[in-house]
């Protein structure tokens, strides 16, 4: 089974249908009445794709994606509109909004030869999109001649526009680059990486990333675990954690894992920076003990010196999850070491998840990082399956 490239397509005088994730951040409106885009990365990273279709001169570009959480009904609030301005821009293009993301309009206009890039309207405008509806993909599949999906950040889920949609595209359904890098980086994690192999994770919560655990848990040599969800672990081992945040359910799987086959290759905080509450004054912990009436909010610097001794001799580092609470600066200081240690490495380094990808761009060393992914939750189940539903999708079957 293989997956073909956009670069393999005949694209010329084709109606292209493209999936992309311009699931943006939006502020406030403009004197316009637009929303602002506060980063426009995800857009960024999908140009390459979109410009390279075009230059191929097909008779139409139809672009698609989600933004937000509308439920399901049509929100003003989580409009493509900025989107469609900012490609515009970019593109030096007309880019039409339609109406909603199947409106009676669209066959029309994909017939009308003076516009040739056109946007559907946020596919979560309808509620079919998340469920995976057939009919709803069939009529998106019914606007065009060829499948683009290039939407990383949207391939771990069954929804119509990346998964169902793909049965409507027989022969005629490709990978664009961005999905292909996300692939090329991802299995060099996963098949035969360079030891040593070193995962760091962080975050809130075991239940989330007990599958990555385990599945890295394999590979790696060292799983350096921080932020809230270490405190289950440590609690598991029978330490004081005072009021961290902790789930008693994280607990019970913290225990099991510590007791497995590979559970000595975790590596927990020797120490924490702790605080009544995250507006309290915050203070260094001698050991890994927390006290009754304090949290822990960041992993202390005995653990940063730690972790930095494991990083420096790594070969191969992948990252996903804050080491603390890093919003809050006196409790980033984990966080962002892990961001600049990785940044130094001459290791090939992975950065997957909203927040430490944050973490590095905030920093200024995501430049650095071998591969910064575009979706969190997509390269963990990539990592824990080796594949997507969206990608699998993709594939042929000779
Ligand atoms: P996740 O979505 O599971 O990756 O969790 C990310 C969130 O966990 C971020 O908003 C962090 O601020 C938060 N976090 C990480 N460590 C801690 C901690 N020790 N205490 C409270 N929140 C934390």
């Amino acid at each position: 089974m293989a997956i073909r490239s956009i670069a393999e397509a005949e694209l010329e005088g084709k109606k292209v249908l493209a999936r992309f994730d311009f699931n943006v951040p939006l502020g406030d409106r403009d004197a316009s009445g637009t929303r602002a885009i506060k980063d426009s990365t995800r857009i960024d990273l999908s140009l390459k794709t979109i410009q390279y279709i075009l230059d191929q001169k097909p008779s139409k570009l139809i672009l698609m994606s989600h933004l937000g959480r509308p439920k399901g009904k049509p929100n003003p609030d989580y409009s493509l509109e900025p989107v469609a301005k900012y490609l515009a821009e970019k593109l030096g293009l007309e880019v039409y909004l339609s109406e909603s993301p199947t409106d009676s309009g669209l066959k029309t206009l994909t017939t009308l030869g003076h516009i040739k890039v056109v946007l559907l309207e946020n596919l979560r405008f309808d509620p079919r999109e998340e469920q995976g509806d057939h009919e709803f993909a069939q009529a998106l599949a019914s606007l065009a001649d060829v499948y683009v999906n290039d939407a990383f950040g949207a391939a771990h889920r069954k929804h119509a526009s990346v998964y169902t949609i793909t049965e409507y595209f027989n022969r005629q359904r490709y990978a664009g680059f961005l999905i292909l890098d996300e692939i090329e980086a991802l299995d060099k994690i996963l098949h035969k990486p360079q030891k040593p192999f070193v995962g760091i994770l962080g975050g809130a919560k075991v239940s989330d990333k007990i599958q990555t655990i385990e599945k890295l848990l394999i590979t790696v040599d060292h799983l350096i675990i921080g932020g809230a969800m270490a405190y289950p672990f440590l609690k598991a081992q029978g330490k004081k954690i005072g009021k961290s945040l902790c789930a008693e359910s994280d607990v019970t799987l913290a225990a099991k894992i510590l007791k497995a086959d590979k559970g000595h290759k975790l590596v927990l905080p020797m120490d924490h920076v702790v605080a009544e509450n995250p507006d309290a004054p915050a203070e260094t912990t001698s050991g890994s003990q927390i006290d009754g009436d304090k949290a822990g909010f960041d992993i202390g610097p005995q653990s940063i010196e730690n972790i930095r001794s494991l990083v420096s001799t790594a070969k191969t580092l992948v990252w996903n999850g804050p080491m603390g609470l890093f919003e809050k600066s006196q409790f980033s200081k984990g966080t962002f070491s892990v961001a600049q240690m990785l940044a130094e490495s001459d290791a090939y380094s992975f950065v997957g998840g909203g927040d430490s990808v944050a973490a590095v761009k905030q920093s200024g060393y995501a430049d650095k990082i071998s591969h910064v992914s575009s979706g969190g939750g997509a390269s963990l189940e990539y990592i824990e399956k080796g594949t997507l539903p969206g990608i699998q999708a993709l594939k042929y079957h000779f």
